[in-house]
C-alpha cells in the first residue's frame, strides 16, 4: 500500500495533521484537505514529509466542493489514491434545554454527515483496487455528557456509519474502521484544558493523569494502514488511555 495516496481531511491542524506527518513518514503520498487548504501546521516536518503532501481547500459539508477536491488530489499525486482519514470535526457545547438547532446541525453535518461524504466522494476511487477509510469519533461516542448532546450524538453516528459501510463495502474491498480517541490537547479544547475545572477532571479521570498526544492517534492511524490485516473492519478502536472504561 506504500506507493500509494491517503487523503486525510482537516490536516492543517491538531490530530489530522500529526495524521498526515506520520503518514508521509512511512513513505504515503498524503491528500490534506481543510477548508484554509493551508498544508498541515506542523514546524519540524522534514522536507521529505513536505514532499509528500498535496493541499486542497474544501468545506467537508460541502459534497461537491469534497468531490472536486478529492479529483484534484487524484490527478496531482502520481499514486493510486488507497484510503481516506475522515478526520475534520468540530465542538460547540451548551445546556441541553436551550442549544441552539442550528449549531446541534452544524455538529452534526460536520462531524457526521461529512463522513458519509467523505466517503461516498473516495469511493470510485478505491472501487478498483480496495482501500481503507479510518473515520476519527470519539470516546464520547458511548458516554452521557452534560452540555454536549450535539457532539456525543454526532460521534455515536460515526460509529454506526463506520458500521454500515464496513458491511455494505466489504466486497469491493473497502474496509472502515473508526478510531476513537479519549482528550487529546488541541486547538479544540487547548484553552479548556490549560486550567480550570476540565484540568483538574482531566486529572483526577484519566488513569494516566493526562491527555494524550495528537501523534499517538497519527502512530496508530498510520498502523492501520501499514498493516496487512484485511480481516479488521467495522471496529471502534478507542485511544483513550483507558479513561471510557474507568470508574
Ligand atoms: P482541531 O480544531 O485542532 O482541528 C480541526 C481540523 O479540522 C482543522 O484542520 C480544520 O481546518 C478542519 N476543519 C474544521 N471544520 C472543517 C470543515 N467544515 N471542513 C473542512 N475542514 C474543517 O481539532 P482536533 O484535531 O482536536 O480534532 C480532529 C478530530 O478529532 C475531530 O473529529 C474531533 O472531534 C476528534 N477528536 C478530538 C479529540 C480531542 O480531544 N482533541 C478527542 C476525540 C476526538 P480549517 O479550520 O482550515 O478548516
Amino acid at each position: 500500500m506504500k506507493q500509494s495516496c491517503i487523503i486525510v481531511t482537516g490536516a492543517s491542524r491538531g490530530i489530522g495533521a500529526a495524521i498526515a506527518e506520520s503518514l508521509a513518514q512511512a513513505g504515503f503520498m498524503v491528500g490534506c484537505l481543510s477548508r484554509s487548504g493551508d498544508l498541515p501546521h506542523r514546524p519540524d516536518a522534514s522536507e521529505e514529509v513536505r514532499q509528500r503532501w498535496l493541499a486542497a481547500a474544501c468545506d467537508v459539508t460541502d459534497a461537491e466542493a469534497v468531490r472536486a477536491a478529492m479529483q484534484d488530489i487524484d490527478a496531482r499525486c502520481g499514486v493510486p489514491v488507497a484510503g481516506l482519514v475522515n478526520n475534520a470535526g468540530i465542538h460547540l457545547e451548551g445546556k441541553s434545554d436551550t442549544f441552539p438547532l442550528d449549531q446541534y446541525e452544524q455538529v452534526m453535518r460536520t462531524n457526521a454527515t461529512s463522513v458519509l461524504i467523505g466517503s461516498q466522494s473516495v469511493f470510485p476511487l478505491l472501487r478498483e483496487q480496495g482501500g481503507l477509510i479510518v473515520n476519527i469519533g470519539s470516546f464520547f461516542d458511548k458516554m452521557g455528557v452534560k452540555r454536549n448532546l450535539a457532539y456525543c450524538a454526532s460521534k455515536a453516528a460515526v460509529g454506526a456509519i463506520t458500521r454500515c459501510l464496513a458491511v455494505e463495502w466489504a466486497s469491493a474491498g473497502i474496509r472502515v474502521i473508526d478510531v476513537a480517541p479519549g482528550y487529546i490537547a488541541t486547538d479544540l479544547n487547548r484553552d479548556s484544558m490549560a486550567s480550570g475545572p476540565l484540568r483538574a477532571f482531566l486529572e483526577k479521570r484519566i488513569p494516566r493523569g493526562e491527555p494524550g498526544t495528537a501523534e499517538e492517534v497519527g502512530t496508530l492511524v498510520t498502523q492501520l494502514f501499514a498493516m496487512p490485516c484485511h480481516f479488521l473492519s467495522g471496529e471502534t478502536i478507542y485511544i483513550d488511555g483507558a479513561q471510557g472504561i474507568a470508574h
